[in-house]
This record gives structure tokens, C-alpha cells and sequence, in this order.
């Protein structure tokens, strides 16, 4: 049986293997994927360990996605992009690193939210590890204008400079934000302390979109915010199942059906 896992520490709460199990019921797929704890100081003997055994492949979790970068022998370019690696895939003693991070955020909001980012304002609240994976895909839908905005705006600048030729990329800090936009993406982690980002209210244009990239039980409190002042609002969770998919799919050359196991986990949650 091909075997795959994710791999982090702590990694007891990751819902991976569920997920995957999920997707290779699914699909037919004869697989086996588990959780992996991998010592703090120990993340590329424990790749090199899984390679040993036979795995086809793992995906990477805190802390540990900037190593699985600098791991890799060969990167896709949103992994280069995105300078973190969320899966590695084994292909004959080498390890092919890929993001599926971003595009599984595009997608939820394009495909399960139905919302078209062509010509869309964006704005990124964040600078960290989740919003630099998550530029180059919302790029590549050819919105009209994405600004990122964060409380160290220097982060901010590096990134808009960073992406300033593949699209209309701009910088901001969080208290200068005056235009209304159409999607506002929380890629801060300021909701796990539940904070919210110091933006004004304006910033949800008519009929925007509030999308926290943190999930859980109970909206989070910029989704609160949000709906407040009038936005429409999603968490995370259906980002983590479609980057999950977009892995599996590299893996096993099969993309999963994500609806069923995206009803499954809510229902759990
Ligand atoms: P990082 O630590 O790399 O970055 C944290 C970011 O949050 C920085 O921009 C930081 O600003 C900002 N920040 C932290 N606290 C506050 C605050 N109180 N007010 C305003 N800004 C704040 O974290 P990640 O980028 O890895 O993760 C961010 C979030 O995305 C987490 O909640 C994580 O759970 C979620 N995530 C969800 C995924 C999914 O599949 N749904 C996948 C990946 C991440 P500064 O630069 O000034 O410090």
C-alpha cells in the first residue's frame, strides 16, 4: 500500500488524515496516510527516514514549511513563490516541493463561494508565511488591484515589491485603509488571540466577501466584525480541504471531490 502523511509538531490535532482518508475512499485509491511528529531538530532526517520507508510523499505543517522549502530538490514555481513548502512529493531519491496553500484558498472563494476575482479589489490583511503563499494564485485571477496591508508595514512593502511585476500589488498599513473592497482576506493570526485587524469598517465594499483563513467551531471575531458592517463571511476550513485535494491530486494524479468531506468536518467541528 502507497503510503503518505503530514508531518509537524504537534501534529495530534491535524484533521490530514481524515481528510485523505476521506478523499481515497473516495477515489478508489489504495493508500495509507498517518500522522508524523518529527523532533524540533530533526525535520530532514525524519523526510530522509520516510523516503527509506517507501512513502510516496507527506505534507508539511508548523513548524516546519520554510525547512520543507530549503529541503527541496526541486520546487514548483508557486512553491518558489510562496517561499514555504506545504507538500513534498518522492520521486526516485529526489523531493519534488510544491504549495497547494494558495490555490486552495482561490479556489474555495472562486468554486465553493462562486465569487470571480477578475477585475476584483483584494485586500490581504497579513505579511506572514499564509499570505506570501496565497499572492501569486489570487494574481493569477487577474484582479484589478490587491493590496496588502500589515501591522509591520515594512513586511508589507517587501511583499508588493516582491510581486510588483506580476500584477497591480500595492502596500499599506492597517489605520490608512479608506476604499472599499470587494474581498478582504484575514491572513493574520490575530484571530487566534481574538483580535482584529485595526481596519475601518469601509474597507467591506457592497456585497464583499470576509474571508478569515482561520477556522473553528464558532465564526471568529473578524468575522463577526465583518458581517457587522454588512459583508458576507467564510472561514478556513474549506481552504484546508482544497489544498488538501490539490495535494492528493499531485500524489495520485486523481482530484477529489471536496464537498462531502468539507460537510463532513463542519458537522464535527
Ligand atoms: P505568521 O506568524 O507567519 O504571520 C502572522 C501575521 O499576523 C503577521 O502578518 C503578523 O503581523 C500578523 N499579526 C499577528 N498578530 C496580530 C494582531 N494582533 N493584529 C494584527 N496583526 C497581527 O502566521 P501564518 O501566516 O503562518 O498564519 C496566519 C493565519 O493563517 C493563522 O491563523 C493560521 O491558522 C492561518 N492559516 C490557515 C490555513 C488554512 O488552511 N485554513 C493555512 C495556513 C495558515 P506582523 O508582521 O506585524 O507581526
Amino acid at each position: 500500500m502507497d503510503r503518505y502523511g503530514v508531518i509537524g509538531n504537534p501534529i495530534a490535532h491535524s484533521k490530514s488524515p481524515e481528510i485523505h482518508a476521506q478523499f481515497a475512499a473516495q477515489t478508489g485509491q489504495h493508500m495509507a496516510y498517518e500522522r508524523i511528529l518529527a523532533p524540533l531538530d530533526a525535520f530532514s532526517q525524519t523526510v530522509r527516514d520516510l523516503m527509506a520507508q517507501g512513502f510516496g510523499g507527506a505534507n508539511v505543517t508548523v513548524p516546519f514549511k520554510l525547512e520543507a522549502h530549503t529541503l527541496a530538490s526541486t520546487l514548483t514555481e508557486r512553491a518558489q513563490a510562496a517561499g514555504a513548502v506545504n507538500t513534498l512529493k518522492f520521486e526516485q531519491g529526489t523531493i519534488l516541493g510544491d504549495n497547494t496553500d494558495g490555490v486552495g484558498l482561490v479556489t474555495d472563494i472562486t468554486e465553493n463561494a462562486g465569487l470571480s476575482l477578475s477585475g476584483k479589489r483584494i485586500l490581504l490583511l497579513g505579511a506572514g508565511g499564509a499570505a506570501r503563499g496565497v499572492i501569486l494564485p489570487l494574481l493569477a485571477k487577474a484582479p484589478g488591484q490587491l493590496v496588502i496591508a500589515n501591522r509591520t508595514v515594512a513586511k508589507a512593502e517587501e511583499l508588493a515589491a516582491q510581486f510588483e511585476s506580476k500584477g497591480h500589488v500595492s502596500p499599506s498599513a492597517f489605520t490608512t485603509l479608506d476604499q472599499p473592497f470587494d474581498l478582504v482576506i484575514n491572513a493574520t493570526s490575530a484571530s487566534l488571540s481574538a483580535d482584529v485587524p485595526p481596519v475601518s469598517p469601509t474597507v467591506f465594499g457592497r456585497g464583499a466577501l470576509a474571508y478569515d483563513m482561520m477556522y473553528g467551531k464558532a465564526p471568529t471575531v473578524f468575522m463577526r466584525f465583518a458581517a457587522q458592517h454588512g459583508a458576507s463571511v467564510r472561514d478556513g476550513l474549506g481552504m484546508l480541504v482544497e489544498q488538501a485535494a490539490e495535494s492528493f491530486q499531485l500524489w495520485r494524479g486523481v482530484r477529489p471531490g471536496t464537498a462531502e468531506v468539507f460537510a463532513a468536518l463542519r458537522a464535527k467541528l
